[in-house]
Order: structure tokens, then sequence, then C-alpha cells
């Protein structure tokens, strides 16, 4: 993928845009379960008391809790609360909030910020406790175990005769006596965790706040009420940042795999014949659709997961472990069983990944062979055999994707079982924590959902896991097409032909073999193409006449020697100036799908339409397109199938010749002509007003016998070199050639 990164680049707001939104809802998914334990503990348990802190104390209330205060806390505690009486300003305000007020004077809490809180938490908790517990000890004496309970540092209040009130015997004990009695208090009270101490002390704020004639249910529901509100707004903020999230990685995905697209194609158009030999077509097209197809998928998986996974996996962690410490183990636990099944996947599945993405190359090759050579298999009775051939391709990709899909499937039975195993373990570890007083039922709730966020922070990482080598694979196939560096590439600083140049066409000492090949195809070719003169070159196949003509617009680079047009050699111009000045007509021409007239205007796009009729009629084409319907705009169908053999050549000769070029190729481009029209279209060429330089590469001996020179190749040696006459004469390859085709009544 790092080699693809540079693509990358133009997005990087959105993807920051992007992080910034999966931050938002990673923290808003993390918050949820907090507030369900707030819910549990606070609102359902604790009647929604969240401190042990009362809003308000009547008076009497007070005095009995400071009986188990130290002097400065008193003190402090004091300073929090502003008593109200009938004589307050507010006293009818609070009457209505409050009703016990008019029975007597009552404590209201001022604003506290949160360090006070704190700090007041452990203090009233404990004070509110144990003045709860005996109260509740004196107005029912079969609680007796209550005051059983009561038994600190060696005072023992059960001991005392049964109807005493304990706070009168109290505020008469001297001080020591009292602090000492704080002391066990404290003692006894510690062990309880700080939560759980705050949870407790609702049962007596509630006993207080129905003793002031407040409606206590109201607050319980008010508290559930607003921390579900809460969530609901959270909830609703994830799903906007998710929505947010999924559009920006829709962009970043479908904006990055179309520039790559775009940049494998126009790589591909810079590529030279060899490097086209070297990835294949059907490679070639599998890499510019289905590679980047799995990148696109991949980048979106990647802005979506790749940076929400951890935001959760560690907050997640972090979050748990402040809800209760001891049980991290569990979570140690279901990580390492994780982090084992993703290895052990990671090993099996993706060998076979690569393996798969060449499956495909090859589907597409047997697909692309068969539907192009589709008329010969027929022929040729090779249906059976070629179906046999594209079953197997299909079956080994099949299977090798079942494969895959079966050890995908395998995973999530067992990842869930995983998931399962680990909430059983909470709940059962958690349990006992409960039952020891060290955790709360909402905090089990809350640790069992961090768990499942962990674990699915997880399970997201390991299918990125699986996808990332697969989309490795594909990023590395598309950065080898996007890492090859033509092998034909212009100058740096290029010459130009000399404007009053007429294409004259020179060969030195080229000697040519294909890359990485060992032979060479051509040796020591030289030779002149004068303007207004025709070369013919002929040869038996596979001579090298094709070779041959192909270096002229570098569709390769000569091996050796030099090819120069008008004294220039051809590597110091640009090879747009270069094919500028050829009008080249290929042994397999192929038209584009269009019409006759966009196909003729292929290589000069504002041609004037008498030059385009003026080009047909040279390539004898205009008695063919007269005979359409549509004339010039007759439909051309793709490479061109829709025209016979020789109306073929015949429309590419014209395309060449609309292109006016001083230089004109036409390899082998009589083949499929008949006689007649052959020697017409010769004549026709000739009579040209400014006749280039011809070449004219055949096996014909008829088609060349007039050229001003002929040029006879024979495995890539010329062996000849001049006009028909002599050659007849002095060159046994020739003559050979020619008697074999003509009679000597013809030839002479
Ligand atoms: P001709 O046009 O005279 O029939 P070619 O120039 O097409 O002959 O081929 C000459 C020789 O070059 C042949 O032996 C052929 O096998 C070889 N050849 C042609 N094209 C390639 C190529 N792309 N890579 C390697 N060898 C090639
Ligand atoms: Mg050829």
């Amino acid at each position: 993928m790092q080699r693809l990164l540079k693509y990358l680049k133009p997005f990087i707001f959105l993807l920051i845009l992007a992080i910034a939104l999966l931050f938002l809802q990673a923290n808003a998914d993390l918050a949820l379960p907090d507030y369900l334990s707030k819910i549990v503990n606070v609102g359902i348990q604790a009647g929604g008391i969240e401190n042990a802190i009362p809003q308000a104390i009547r008076q009497t209330e007070m005095e009995r809790l400071m009986l188990f205060f130290s002097a400065e806390e008193k003190e402090r505690v004091l300073n929090d609360y502003t008593l109200v009486d009938q004589s307050s300003p507010d006293y009818d305000r609070y009457l209505s909030q409050y009703p016990a007020l008019k029975d007597g004077a009552i404590y209201v809490l001022n604003p506290i910020d949160q360090a006070e809180t704190d700090w007041l938490n452990p203090v009233m908790a404990k004070a509110l406790l144990v003045v709860y517990g005996i109260e509740q000890g004196m107005a029912d004496p079969t609680k007796v175990s209550t005051l059983g309970q009561m038994n600190f540092n060696g005072f023992d209040i059960s001991k005392l005769p049964p109807g005493t009130d304990l706070f009168k015997y109290m505020e008469q004990m001297p001080p020591a006596a009292l602090s000492q009695i704080s002391e066990g208090i404290n003692k006894r009270l510690e062990a309880m965790g700080s939560s759980s101490l705050i949870q407790a002390a609702a049962e007596p704020i509630q006993a207080e706040y129905a003793a002031l004639g407040m409606d206590v249910g109201a607050v319980s529901h008010k508290y559930i009420l607003n921390t579900g509100k809460l969530m609901l707004l959270l909830t609703l903020l994830s799903v906007l940042c998710n929505i947010g999230v999924g559009f920006l990685s829709s962009r970043i995905a479908a904006g990055f795999s179309r520039n790559l697209r775009k940049a494998v194609f126009s790589k591909v158009e810079s590529f030279s014949s060899g490097e086209f030999e070297k990835f294949s077509t059907a490679s070639l097209i599998t890499r510019t659709t289905n590679d980047i197809t799995q990148i696109q998928m991949v980048v979106i998986m990647m802005v979506r997961m790749v940076f929400y996974a951890p935001i959760i996996g560690v907050g997640g962690v972090m979050r748990a472990i402040s809800k209760d410490s001891s049980m991290w183990w569990i979570l140690a636990l279901a990580v390492g069983i994780l982090i084992l099944l993703i290895f052990i996947i990671f090993n099996i599945a993706v060998p076979k990944f690569k393996i798969i993405q060449s499956l495909i190359d090859r589907l597409n090759l047997i697909t692309r062979e068969n539907l192009s050579g589709m008329m010969v298999i027929r022929a040729f009775n090779r249906q059976d055999f070629e179906l046999k051939r594209f079953d197997k391709a299909n079956r080994d990709l099949t299977s090798t994707s079942l494969f895959v899909n079966r050890v995908m499937a395998v995973m999530m039975p067992i990842m869930m079982l995983v998931l399962n195993g680990i909430s059983l373990l909470i709940i059962w570890v958690g349990g006992k924590q409960v039952a020891a007083s060290n955790m709360q039922v909402g905090d089990i709730l809350a640790f069992m959902q961090y768990g499942m966020q962990i674990i699915f922070a997880f399970l997201m990482l390991s299918v990125m896991f699986i996808i990332l080598p697969r989309a490795q694979v594909s990023a590395n196939r598309i950065a080898d097409v996007l890492e090859t560096e033509p092998s034909i590439v212009d100058p740096e600083n290029p010459q130009s032909f000399p404007p009053d140049g007429k294409g004259l066409l020179e060969f030195r000492n080229v000697s040519f073999r294909y890359p990485d090949a060992e032979e060479y195809i051509l040796h020591d070719i030289s030779f002149v193409a004068q303007p207004g003169k025709v070369t013919g070159i002929i040869g038996p196949t596979g001579s090298g006449k094709s070779t041959l003509v192909n270096l002229i617009p570098r569709f390769y680079d000569v091996t050796d020697g030099a090819i120069l047009i008008d004294g220039v050699d051809i590597r110091n111009v640009t090879q747009h100036e270069l094919r500028k000045r050829i009008g080249f007509v290929p042994q397999k021409s192929s038209l584009f799908s269009g019409t006759i007239e966009s196909n003729l205007r292929f290589g000069n796009e504002n041609a004037p339409e008498e030059l385009l009729y003026k080009a047909a009629e040279i390539a004898q084409a205009t008695e063919f397109i007269e005979a359409k319907p549509e004339k010039m705009d007759a439909e051309i169908s793709q490479g061109g199938t829709n025209v016979s053999g020789g109306q073929k050549q015949r429309l590419s000769i014209a395309r060449a010749l609309v292109k006016q070029a001083p230089i004109n190729i036409f390899d082998d481009s009589f083949s499929a002509l008949d006689f007649k029209t052959d020697a017409a279209l010769r004549q026709a060429l000739k009579q040209q007003a400014t006749p280039g330089t011809l070449l004219l590469v055949t096996q014909r001996v008829a088609s060349i016998m007039n050229a001003d020179q002929i040029i006879v190749l024979d495995e890539g040696r010329i062996v000849g070199k001049g006009k028909h006459r002599d050659l007849m004469k002095t060159c046994e390859i020739y003559k050979d050639i020619a008697l074999s085709q003509l009679s000597m009544e013809e030839l002479a």
C-alpha cells in the first residue's frame, strides 16, 4: 500500500476530517456504558441519589450527624450548608420545596464544587449510615441485629438498657469517648469501596427526603430520565458521526481509485510494445479493474475501522479498568485469545489471496482469448477443449475462494464463543465482587459492554488484517505498472527536424533484438529511402519485415546502429514530433468504434472534407463507402469487425493518408486486396501531389515490381538491394520469390 500512498495525498484533508469524526464517535460510544451503569447504580439502586450529600437536612438530624464528626469536619460541613428557618427571606420558596420546614429549621446545601463534593462524600456517608442504623434500631427493637453490629472499639450499643435514647446518651458522653466511636466507625466502613459507601448512604438520604416531605420517587425518575436523554443525544451524535465518516470514506476511496485508474491508464498509454509484452493485456485489464476495486474497498474499510478500532480498544480498556481494575485479566485473556486466532487465520488465509489474484488473471486471459478467437474455436471444433480449459481455471478460482471463505466462516462462531465466554466470566467474577461490596451491579454491566467494545475493536482489526494483505497484493500489482518506466522515452533536450525536411529516411547499420530475447532478428541493415520514391521491402514471412518498419515510429528502439529522418536520429526528437511525420498502416490494423469519418480523422482531426474524400479515393475506398446508405457516417463497430478485411485495409490506408505525413509506411497493407485494386491503389499513390517517402512492405512481387528501390530481406539480413530488373539477375532469393508468383512474361 505504501507504494500508492502518494495518490492519497489530495485527500489528506478529508481524511483528517474523517479521523476527527471517528474520534468524536468513539468517545460518544465509549461514554454510553458509563451512563448505563449510572442508571443502574444511581438511578435504580440509589433512587437517583448521586452523592452521599443530602440537598437538605432537618436541623435535628444534622445535630445527630455532628456527633460523629471531628471538630474541623463539623466546621467545614456547616460551612457548606445554610440554616433556613421562619426568619429567612426565602422561607416561602423553601417551604414549598421542603414541607417539613414548617415543623422546624432545616439545613440547605450551598452550591459546592467537585473538590468539596469529593471531600463531603465519605464524611457524610459514614455519619449518615451510623445515624440511620441507630435510628432504625431505636424505632424497631426487633432489629437487634442492626444494633448488634454497632460495636465500635469496645463500645457496644446493644448492651445499653432498651428504650434508651442513644443520641441523648451520646451527647452527654465525654468527647474522647465519642471520637473513639468515630474512629471505630471509620475503621469499619473503610473496608467498603467509596462508591459502595456512597450508594449505601442513598437509603438514609431517601429516608431524610421522605421526612422532609419530598417526593422520593420523582428524584429517581428525574435522574433516570435525564441520564436517558443524555444517552440518546450521545447515540445521535455517534450516528451522525458515523454517517459523516461513511460519506467521507466513500468520497476518499472513490476519488483515490479514480486517480489510480487514471494514472494506470495513462502509464499504460506511454508503454512501448516491450512493456506490453511484459504485463500481458489480460493482466493489465485486471489491474485497472479488479485490483483497483480491491483497493477502493480497503480504503473505505481502512478509514472506517483502522482509526476507530484503536481508539475504541484503548479507550475501552482504560474505562473498563477504571470501573474495576481487578478484572483486567479477563480483558487480557480475551485479547490474547483473539490475537492467537487472528495469527492463525493470517497464516492460513493470506497466502491464498496472492493465488486468487493470479487466478483471476488467468480466468481473464482465457475469457479474452475465447471471445476474440470464437470463430477459430468453432471452425476447429475446439469448443469442448476450450470449455474444459475455462472450467479448470474457473474451478481453481472457486475452490481457492471457497477455502478462504470457509476459514472466515469458521472464525465467526469461534469469535462469538470467545465473546460469550468472556461475558460469562465477567458476570461470574463480577458477581462475586458485588457480593463482597467491591463493585456495583451497574459497573458489571458497563464492564461487560466495554469488554464487548474492546473485542469488537479487535474483530475489526482482524478483518483489516485479513483484507489488508489481499489489498497489498493488488496494490503491488498496480504499483508495478505505475513504477515501470517505459523503455522508450523522449530525450531531455529534444531536437527538431529541419523545417524543410521532406522525409529522407536512412537506416544506418541497424541491428535489433527484441527485449529479453537472445537472438538478433535484424542484422546490420543499411539503406536510404528517398522522398518522392517508392521503396519496396520484400522477403519470406518471418524474415523481419514488420520488425524493421516497427523501428521507424519507435515502437521499439534499435539495439545497434541508428535510424535517421532528414539527418536527425529519431531518438533525439520527441515521439510526438516523430510520429507526426509518419503515416503508418500496421500489418494488423484495427479500426475504432465510431463512424468511417471519425476513423479517417483519427490522425488529423481538423482535416477538411475534401481531404477525407481524396484519401478515400487514393485508397480505393470510395466505391464501397458510396455504396453504404450513410456514406461517411456509416457505423464502424469495435475493432472494425463489420467491414471486410480488404475494406479495413483500405480504410487504414486512407486514415494514414489523411495525416499527410512526409513518410508513409504500409506493412503488408495490400495483402487482402485483389490484384486490380492493388494496382489501382499504387497508381493513385504515385500520382499524389506531394509524394512523400513511401515504404511498401509486401510478399507480392507484383506490388513492388515498379518500385524505385527494392530491398530483399532474408533472416534479418539484406540480401539484395536495387531495381526489379537488376535483382532478377543478381539476387537468387528475389528471383525465386518472383518466379513462384508470376510467369516469365509477366516479369519481363
Ligand atoms: P515478417 O513481418 O517478415 O513476417 P516479423 O518481423 O513479424 O516477420 O518477425 C520476424 C521474427 O521476429 C520472427 O521470427 C518472429 O518470431 C520474431 N518476433 C516478432 N515479433 C516478436 C516479438 N514481439 N517478440 C519476440 N520476437 C518477435
Ligand atoms: Mg510481417
